[in-house]
């Protein structure tokens, strides 16, 4: 370990704060970390400004992890401040790695969003329609706000990374793995993720048969599921076989369908046509009607297999209103 401690910075974007807290999930090797590193920056902890990070040299910090999309101007001037200021940048958790569930308002826009959030949601109460604005003039002088943009971007749309930590969030193991590779200077080349090179089926302990069938698609609340058997076998829309491994597949072990969040297999182009193709595949079907019929039955198949990986699909968003 080197002498002189590692100089870390964590910062959040567009994320639910799962990922912060997945780093205290590590529990007393919190105190691991904290002997080799030195967090200069971590708003959900501790009270920091814009001016501290602003005031860090060029390549200052050794580390940054970075959790969350980026969806707005602030999200982006921080990722290309921090991106100066840090030697190593980590995408940490599916929304950086993958844009994650807020990368799912890229099936709409700017407009639209702003017209359900403050426009006819149950809870909303608006008669005035106002809406922020990112300028306003007040006698004091000029407020401004964050620019909420059309579209959420991983971060590695947006500036270059040289790491990616995914999961949602990743699991204590998985980041215990990235960081004793930080700390002891054993990290792979640049632009490897931190996870296994396998598929969750991989992992995954339930009964696999050799010519897998599914005779009809089913969500999770509506049958109590076979404890042994592949999920996907019976009927639940499960991602493993098309979701990169590394979590230990903990979801299918306690009856839950992978929904995909350690994001696509190496050499992926596209991990929701992937599962889709996969499921589809094996669909016990011999006409037309029936294939239709049961495919009717997946329900909100972009939020399914996307879920995580909307920004960084083939497909990115849906097409804008014009
Ligand atoms: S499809 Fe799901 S349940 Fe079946 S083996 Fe893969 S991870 Fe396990
Ligand atoms: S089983 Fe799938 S959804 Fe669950 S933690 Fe693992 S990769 Fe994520």
């Amino acid at each position: 370990m080197a002498d002189k401690k590692l100089q870390f910075a964590i910062y959040w974007a567009a994320s639910c704060g799962g990922c912060d807290v997945a780093i205290l999930d590590v529990n007393e090797k919190i105190l691991d970390i904290a002997a080799a590193a030195d967090i200069r920056l971590w708003p959900v902890a501790m009270d920091f400004k814009y001016k501290d990070v602003e005031g860090w040299a060029d390549g200052e910090i050794d580390v940054c992890l970075f959790n969350g999309a980026v969806r707005n101007s602030e999200q982006l001037h921080l990722a290309r401040l921090l991106r100066r200021k840090c030697k190593v940048m980590v995408a940490f958790g599916a929304c950086a790695c993958f844009g994650g569930i807020p990368g799912l308002a890229n099936l709409h826009d700017r407009k639209s969003i702003f017209e359900a959030v403050y426009g006819y949601t149950a809870s909303t109460v608006n008669p005035e329609g106002t809406t922020p604005q990112p300028h306003l003039k007040v006698p004091e002088g000029e407020l401004t706000l964050p620019v909420f943009f059309d579209d959420v971007y991983s971060l590695s749309q947006v500036i270059p990374v040289e790491y990616y930590v995914p999961g949602c969030p990743p699991t204590p193991d998985t980041i215990m793995t990235a960081v004793t590779a930080i700390v002891t200077g054993s990290l792979p080349p640049p632009g490897a993720t931190v996870a296994s090179d396998k598929s969750v089926c991989h992992d995954c302990k339930r009964k696999k048969s050799d010519k897998p069938t599914i005779k009809r698609f089913h969500r999770p609340f509506e049958i109590v599921p076979d404890p042994e058997q592949c999920l996907l076998e019976q009927g639940f829309t499960c991602m493993g076989s098309a979701s990169r491994g590394g979590c230990g597949a903990l979801c299918p072990a306690v009856n839950m369908p992978c929904r995909g969040c350690y994001g696509p297999m190496p050499g992926s182009l596209d991990p929701g046509a992937d599962a889709l193709a996969a499921m589809t595949s094996i669909l016990a079907a011999s006409d037309d009607a029936t294939v239709a019929a049961e495919t009717a039955r997946l329900l909100d198949p972009l939020g399914t297999f996307y879920r995580f990986t909307l920004p960084v699909s083939v497909l990115g968003r849906a097409p804008k209103a014009s």
